[in-house]
């Protein structure tokens, strides 16, 4: 493991924001296993929310998806994976707030919680399955 991971990691352990990834983990009833980089895989989650076919708390990356749909999306890790270092530099579960902003600034921007989202953008729109929406009308500049 790089040392960059190494770090990650333990500064995601003493943050918090792991164990509470865990905790969401057993909660939605997810297989737990090791995984790259310092990261724990949740896979076959099964609560309801989020809506999401893969997210990410602390350095675990819960996953909707079964097999073969996440092999056929092998940037969707990579995403996640970003998130999770997103946890260690917001200081672990101050995160969740953040993003939640961040979600509501996009959405009022385009109707979208991702396109304008910077932890979103920073991850990797494309990667994570996104898809860029224009501003809503009202904040066009004239001419675009
Ligand atoms: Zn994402």
């Amino acid at each position: 493991m790089q040392k960059r991971h190494r770090v990650r990691e333990v500064v995601n352990w003493v943050n918090l924001s792991t164990p509470l990834g865990l905790l969401v983990s057993v909660i939605g009833r997810a297989q737990i296993e090791r995984g790259e980089h310092g990261l724990f895989l949740a896979r076959h989650y099964r609560f309801p929310l989020p809506p999401a076919p893969a997210f990410t708390v602390g350095n675990v990356i819960l996953v909707r998806l079964d097999e073969a749909k996440l092999a056929r999306r092998p940037r969707l890790l990579l995403h996640e994976e970003r998130h999770a270092t997103q946890y260690a530099w917001c200081l672990g579960p101050a995160m969740l707030p953040l993003y939640g902003l961040a979600a509501a600034y996009s959405w009022l921007l385009t109707g979208d919680p991702a396109s304008r989202n910077v932890f979103e953008r920073r991850a990797g729109l494309k990667d994570g399955g996104y898809k860029e929406r224009p501003l809503r009308r009202v904040f066009r500049v004239r001419g675009e």
